[in-house]
C-alpha cells in the first residue's frame, strides 16, 4: 500500500532526522490584508515559515487569529498582499488563477473540518475526482488506485456507498484518501478533527501522522489539546503573527508518539 505514497518529486529520504531534508513550504514576509468597509485588516502580518518534507506541523491559536489565512496562503487558496509563497519549488505568486488551480490539484491534498464530499457521488467516485481533474493518472488506473487509497485509510468496504451512509470519521477518512489521490507532497488540513468525537479524532490524527512516515508533509490547523506530543512542530498564531518561530513539539522531534489514550486528546 505504501507504494502509492511517494515523498514527492526530488525527495531523497524518508529519514526525518536526516541532513538532506527537502524544503516543501517556504513563506517569507507574507502579509494578508483584507479590505473591509472600515479599511484594511491585517489577518496575517509578515509571516515567515519553512517546513521540510516529512514534517507534521500543527498550526494553533485562538479563533480569528489567522490560522486559516496562513494555511490558505500555502495552498494557494488565497493570495498574499505582499511577501513570497514558495511551495514544492513553485513560487505561487507567479501563477495565474488557472495555473494555481492546476498546481494545487497536483501538489496539495486538502482536508477540511466539514466534509466537502460530493453527496451525489459514491465514496470511490469522490476519491477519483482529483485524478479526473488533473488527468495525471491514466483513466484505467483511477478506480484501482482509489480503492487502494480507501484500503489505506481502512474503509475500502465503504467504496460504493454514498457519503451520507458513512459516519463522520469514515467520511473524514474518505476525504483523506481523496487528498492523496494525485500523490501530492503536501497535505493541508483545516481543523480535520474539529467535528469528530475524541476517539475518532485520535484515529484520524494517527492516520495523518502515518502519512508523514511515508514522506508526506502534513500541515494542520487544529484545536486539539496536547497536540505537541502528536506532531513534530507547533506553530502558534496570534493576531495574525507567528509567535516564537520554530517550537518543537513538547516531546521533541522524533519522539512523536500515538496519544496515550483516546478520550483525552481533545476538548
Ligand atoms: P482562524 O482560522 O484563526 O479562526 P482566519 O484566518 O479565518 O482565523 O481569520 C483571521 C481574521 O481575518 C479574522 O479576524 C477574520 O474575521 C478575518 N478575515 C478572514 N477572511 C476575511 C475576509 N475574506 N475578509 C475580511 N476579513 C477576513
Ligand atoms: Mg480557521
Amino acid at each position: 500500500m505504501t507504494t502509492h505514497l511517494h515523498s514527492g518529486a526530488g525527495a531523497t529520504t524518508n529519514d526525518k532526522a536526516g541532513p538532506s531534508r527537502r524544503r516543501v513550504v517556504d513563506l517569507e514576509g507574507v502579509t494578508k490584508v483584507y479590505e473591509t468597509g472600515v479599511g484594511g485588516f491585517s489577518a496575517l502580518s509578515d509571516a515567515d515559515l519553512a517546513i521540510d518534507a516529512g514534517e507534521f506541523v500543527a498550526i494553533v491559536g485562538k479563533s480569528g487569529s489567522g490560522k486559516s489565512t496562513l494555511l490558505n496562503m500555502l495552498t494557494g487558496i488565497d493570495r498574499p498582499t505582499s511577501g513570497v509563497v514558495q511551495v514544492n519549488g513553485t513560487v505561487l505568486d507567479d501563477l495565474s488563477e488557472n495555473e494555481v488551480a492546476r498546481w494545487r490539484g497536483e501538489n496539495v491534498g486538502l482536508v477540511f473540518q466539514f466534509q466537502q464530499l460530493m453527496p451525489t457521488l459514491t465514496i470511490i467516485e469522490n476519491v477519483m475526482m482529483p485524478m479526473d481533474f488533473t488527468k495525471s493518472v491514466p483513466m484505467k488506473d483511477r478506480r484501482p488506485r482509489a480503492l487502494d487509497l480507501l484500503e489505506l485509510v481502512a474503509i475500502a468496504d465503504q467504496a460504493d456507498k454514498f457519503p451520507s451512509a458513512l459516519s463522520g470519521g469514515q467520511q473524514q477518512r474518505a476525504a483523506i484518501a481523496r487528498s492523496l489521490a494525485n500523490d501530492p507532497p503536501l497535505i493541508a488540513a483545516d481543523e480535520p478533527t474539529g467535528n469528530l468525537d475524541s476517539h475518532t479524532a485520535d484515529s484520524v490524527l494517527g492516520l495523518l501522522g502515518d502519512l508523514t512516515a511515508a514522506g508526506k508533509t502534513v500541515v494542520m490547523v487544529t484545536h486539539e489539546r496536547d497536540i505537541a506530543a502528536r506532531v513534530d512542530r507547533v506553530v502558534t498564531v496570534a493576531d495574525g503573527r507567528i509567535l516564537g518561530g520554530d517550537s518543537l513539539g513538547a516531546a521533541g522531534e522524533g519522539a512523536k508518539r500515538p496519544a496515550a489514550g483516546a478520550g483525552e486528546s481533545r476538548e
